[in-house]
């Protein structure tokens, strides 16, 4: 029996690498996501992935979209909590809405979703549970308390489920990627990219979206049974945990 891989905000970006490079490793896939029907179907197209739609930040939604999903595919062995958002603001002018919703999808969507799955991995001696944080989240970057508020939350979140699920054969672990060549990044001005991003990256590049793939590939594999509550930095060098 192939395992079952289920990876939110599945369909663009390093969501959409992480889907595509679990695939590839002979994981049964599904990906998740929130409302860009244009991107999962094309996505879906070009992979043969099937797609999802919910909202990580409802309990309910989660709980009947993993429903579908096992019905589909079966129980879920690997979960990707990889969905999130930015509502940048300075901290005096951002409203109650900007933090709220980032909040509820990159902080509360991991509880969301991992609630549900959590008992049936217990239950059966086997689980991956792998979270997308962000560098964001270890250092703090200004106009985004929001997001860096979730994204340390979610290191919290792991490692003590880490200690929940150790002994049942469930690891919890996290990854913190640096600048990423999505189309949010890509999309940058290049002078900007050159003259300020890039000299912070002592690597001397953007990272790439099947870097961040191939840390949860290894992540979710027998080889990684020994590490949970961890977190692995993936950012060309620009920030020590
Ligand atoms: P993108 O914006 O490219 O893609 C986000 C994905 O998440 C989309 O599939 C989107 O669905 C989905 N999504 C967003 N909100 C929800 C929701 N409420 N419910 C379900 N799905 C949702 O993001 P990135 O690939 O850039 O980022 C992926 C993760 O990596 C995020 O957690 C981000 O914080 C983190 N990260 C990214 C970095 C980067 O440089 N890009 C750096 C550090 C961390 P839809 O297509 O329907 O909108």
């Amino acid at each position: 029996m192939t395992r079952v891989a289920l990876v939110t905000g599945g369909t663009r970006g390093i969501g959409a690498a992480i889907s595509i490079a679990l695939k590839q490793a002979g994981y049964t896939v599904a990906a998740n996501y929130a409302g860009n029907d244009e991107a999962a179907n094309a996505f879906k197209a070009e992979t043969g992935i099937p797609v999802y739609k919910w909202d990580v930040s409802s309990y309910e939604a989660c709980a009947a979209g993993i429903a579908n999903v096992e019905a589909d595919l079966g129980p879920v062995d690997v979960l990707v909590n990889n969905a999130g958002i930015t509502r940048d603001a300075m901290f005096h002018k951002m409203t109650p809405q900007q933090w709220g919703e980032v909040i509820g999808t990159n902080l509360t969507g991991l509880f969301n979703m991992t609630h549900p799955v959590w008992s049936g991995m217990r239950d059966r001696g086997f689980g991956r549970v792998i979270n997308i944080s962000s560098i964001n989240g270890q250092k703090g970057q200004m106009g985004q308390a929001n997001y860096s508020a979730a994204k340390a939350g979610d290191l919290g979140f792991t490692k003590s489920l880490a200690q929940e699920g150790a002994a049942k054969g469930v690891t919890v672990n996290a990854i913190c990627p640096g600048y990423i060549g999505t189309e949010m990044v890509r999309a940058v001005p290049e002078k900007v990219l050159n003259e300020r991003i890039i000299p912070q990256i002592p690597v001397g590049r953007l990272g790439e979206p099947e870097e961040i793939a191939r840390c949860v590939v290894f992540l979710a594999s027998d080889d990684a049974g020994f590490i949970t509550g961890s977190t692995i930095s993936a950012n060309g060098g620009q920030f020590f945990a």
